[in-house]
């Protein structure tokens, strides 16, 4: 992932790393480099532009032009703002409720159904949770199924009832279903579309206004760059979601996503998909991603 990226913000480290005498003109050229590389990762122009600003205030209010190492320094200030841009620190799922109820949110396609049943994996292998997953996707039957098949595998009860088509009352019965069977974490997949449209959207509010979440996460396909950005921004205007899942990291996505869209809608990346397995999944830590971008 982030292959392209990752070479090209290499590159335009090149000029700081090779010179003795660092110029003005040379930092200025390494800026403009990086935000070439930034905006051929899809990354919005605007904030590519802020980006540089301030990597370039910091460059000169720590004095890279005089630095022993400047090519080295000018990395770690890359780093930071690469950290900062991406949130700053990790953020965990709360899953303080009783039951805790996680509503999944995004477009047909992004990999919710996915992500539902990695989740529940990972909150019964690695935090000792019982999960009961919820097929709240009432409109294509292949979703429940695929639910179904995904909780066998990892063991978790998949609760669905046929024939119903009201995903509000499906939710509200899997939570008293729940508390009635001991499960802690209430994970409801629901339905997507191809595109945001308002039927959707007029669902996935009235599950969240009948069930009212611990947590809403939004799932997308970070293959999608800009238009990942603009659905998240759709999505929260509407639900106001908790975190954001990003699937499909093992693609080769460009990385405009993963570095746009926590400035854009200001809520935290909380997990990556990072391939079709039932444990690729991963936590975001915003500082290891910055790493991993900058080799
Ligand atoms: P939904 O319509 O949002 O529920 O999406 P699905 O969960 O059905 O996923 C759509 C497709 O994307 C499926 O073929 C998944 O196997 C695939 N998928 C989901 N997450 C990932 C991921 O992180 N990496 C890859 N490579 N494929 C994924």
């Amino acid at each position: 992932m982030f292959e392209n990226l990752s070479d090209r913000l290499e590159k335009s480290f090149k000029i700081l790393k090779g010179q003795g005498m660092i110029t003005e003109i040379n930092v200025a050229e390494t800026l403009k480099d990086i935000r070439r590389a930034l905006l051929d990762a899809d990354v919005n122009f605007r904030i590519a532009k802020k980006f540089t600003d301030d990597v370039k205030e910091k460059a000169l209010g720590q004095q890279v032009l005089t630095a022993v190492k400047p090519g080295q320094l000018m990395v770690k200030i890359v780093k930071d703002e690469l950290t900062s841009l991406m949130g700053g620190k990790f953020e965990d799922v709360n899953l303080t409720g009783n039951p805790t109820v996680i509503l999944m949110s995004g477009l047909q396609g992004s990999g919710k159904t996915t992500f539902s049943g990695k989740l529940a994996n990972l909150l019964k292998s690695k935090k000792g949770r019982h999960p009961l997953l919820v097929a709240g996707d009432v409109y294509r039957p292949a979703a429940i199924d695929q639910l179904k098949v995904l909780g066998e595998q990892i063991n978790v009860p998949v609760y669905t009832e046929e024939g119903n088509m009201d995903p509000v009352k499906i939710a509200k019965a899997a939570i008293k279903e729940a508390k009635n069977k001991g499960y802690d974490v209430v994970i409801v997949d629901t339905a997507g579309r191809l595109a945001v449209d308002e039927q959707m959207m007029n669902e996935i509010a009235a599950i969240k206004k009948a069930v009212d979440p611990e947590e809403i996460l939004f799932v997308v396909d970070s293959m999608t760059g800009q238009d990942a950005v603009n659905t998240a921004k759709e999505f929260n205007d509407r639900l106001d979601f908790d975190g954001v899942v990003l699937t499909k990291l093992d693609g080769d996505t460009r990385g405009g996503a993963a570095l746009s869209i926590r400035s854009v809608v200001e809520k935290p990346i909380k997990f990556v998909g990072t391939g079709e397995k039932v444990d690729a999944i991963d936590v975001f830590h915003p500082d290891r991603m910055a790493d991993r971008i900058l080799g």
